[in-house]
């Protein structure tokens, strides 16, 4: 970190990479000055003074890490999260699955304690419960902290770093499976967190870790799963770097397709890599992602995406047609703000989640609406900002579809259905 000031900054920069420590990072997307992605406004008043921070996403030279190096600091950035977990129903089922196979796969007993990082409104947590092991949650939100202890789920709700893994330690004692989903990506100092995990975990424990893949992101021209939370964009080979950096060795690594595309890694203490992480880098050579000619070309592939969602809107508003968002997630954001979507070719969106309705959206200042508006107002073509779970929110809007109404799926090219 570049501060040096006693008090912290909101926005800082860094100069190093978070996995191997090289200077030889160079920056490869620049998606603009942005708002936070999950700072919705509550009023108009507050378009005026929104703030603003670079999103620009780097290589480094030296481990081919994807990495943000403008940070904002947590404090900020998490005040206001309302992503509750609860919400999606393939995710739902995606947490059953997990709880069973971690149980089944560390025979996992009633003496066992499951330690979730960010563990959000507890949903996975509960998962667990129900196979009789001992949970205990970290989640530094502390609204949805609260929501998760109402739910029986014991939670902690601290920053994880090597402090708290060594309280936890000695209140509850190591743990013999440490889950962190989708929370590696978002914490700076990257090594640190691994090496609290390592120092909470049992002898013979796994540190089960899922991250959004990089190999996706860039095969499925996601750019829009960049935001400031998501500071590191993995593949088997940097995560490989990472766990090495700490003692940890990887004994298992699943591609899973949720949140479009994530690496699940199985780390402990051990000899050597397992033998599928070191085909899965293999592999990762063989399609460019050491190269920084592949991230230039993703690059350069969604800005040609922009062009072509602004045509299609442009067209439709030319010729008459009404056009409302689906889904106010903070990846819809991202997109909102990089393609300069506003309200005159987006009036409103509708979301599920009972806490963003009401809101607008950051940057682009588009309403929320509940999600029932759809089939009240019946736009002729709604936008789906959550585009990876498409699938889903086409076969529950049935009746929208059924009254005439049409679906645009944005990414990787804009298609109507
Ligand atoms: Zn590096």
């Amino acid at each position: 970190m570049t501060t040096s000031e006693p008090e912290r900054k909101v926005h800082t920069k860094r100069t190093e990479c978070r996995v191997c420590g090289g200077q030889r990072l160079r920056m490869f997307l620049s998606l603009g000055p942005m708002p936070l992605a999950n700072a919705f406004l509550r009023t108009p008043d507050e378009f005026e003074t929104e703030p603003r921070f670079p999103l620009d996403v780097y290589f480094c030279e030296d481990c081919s890490l994807a990495q943000l190096l403008d940070v904002i600091d947590p404090a900020t950035l998490f005040r206001n999260y309302i992503y509750v977990t609860g919400t999606s129903a393939t995710i739902a089922a995606h947490n059953r699955e997990y709880a069973r196979t971690v149980v089944e796969t560390l025979g996992l007993g009633a003496r066992d304690l499951v330690v979730e990082i960010a563990s959000n409104d507890g949903s996975l947590l509960r998962c667990f419960q129900e196979h009789g092991v001992r949970t205990l949650g970290i989640e530094p939100a502390r609204n949805i902290a609260e929501q998760a202890r109402a739910a029986g789920v014991d939670t902690v709700d601290q920053f994880f770093d090597a402090g708290l893994a060594r309280e936890v330690r000695a209140g509850y004692g190591p743990a013999k499976a440490i889950i962190g989903n989708n929370v590696l990506a978002h914490v700076d100092e990257t090594r640190d967190f691994l090496r609290g995990a390592k120092d909470l975990l049992a002898e013979d424990g796994r540190v089960i870790i899922e991250v959004p893949e990089v190999r996706e992101m860039i095969q499925r021209l996601e750019y829009d799963t960049v935001y400031h939370e998501h500071l590191c964009y993995f593949s088997a080979t940097t995560l490989m770097r990472l766990c090495d950096a700490v003692g940890l060795k990887l004994a298992r690594v699943d591609r899973m397709p949720v949140h479009g595309g994530s690496l699940r890694i199985w780390a402990g203490v051990r000899a050597a890599h397992s033998e599928d992480a070191c085909a899965l880098a293999a592999e990762e050579r063989e399609l460019g992602l050491g190269d920084f000619g592949r991230y230039e070309r993703f690059a350069a592939d969604a800005a040609k995406n922009r062009e072509a969602i602004l045509a299609l809107l442009g067209r439709l508003k030319a010729e008459g047609k009404t056009v409302a968002g689906y889904g106010a997630p903070a990846k819809g954001n991202t997109l909102l703000n990089y393609c300069g979507i506003g309200v005159d070719l987006l009036p409103y969106t509708v979301d599920k989640n009972p806490m963003k309705v009401g809101l607008y959206t950051p940057g682009m200042h588009i309403p929320v609406l509940p999600a029932a508006a759809l089939a009240e107002r019946r736009p002729d073509y709604a936008l789906i900002l959550p585009w990876n779970i498409a699938g889903e929110i086409i076969e529950q809007q049935e009746a929208y579809r059924r009254a005439g109404g049409r679906f645009i799926v944005p990414v990787p090219e804009p298609k109507v259905i």
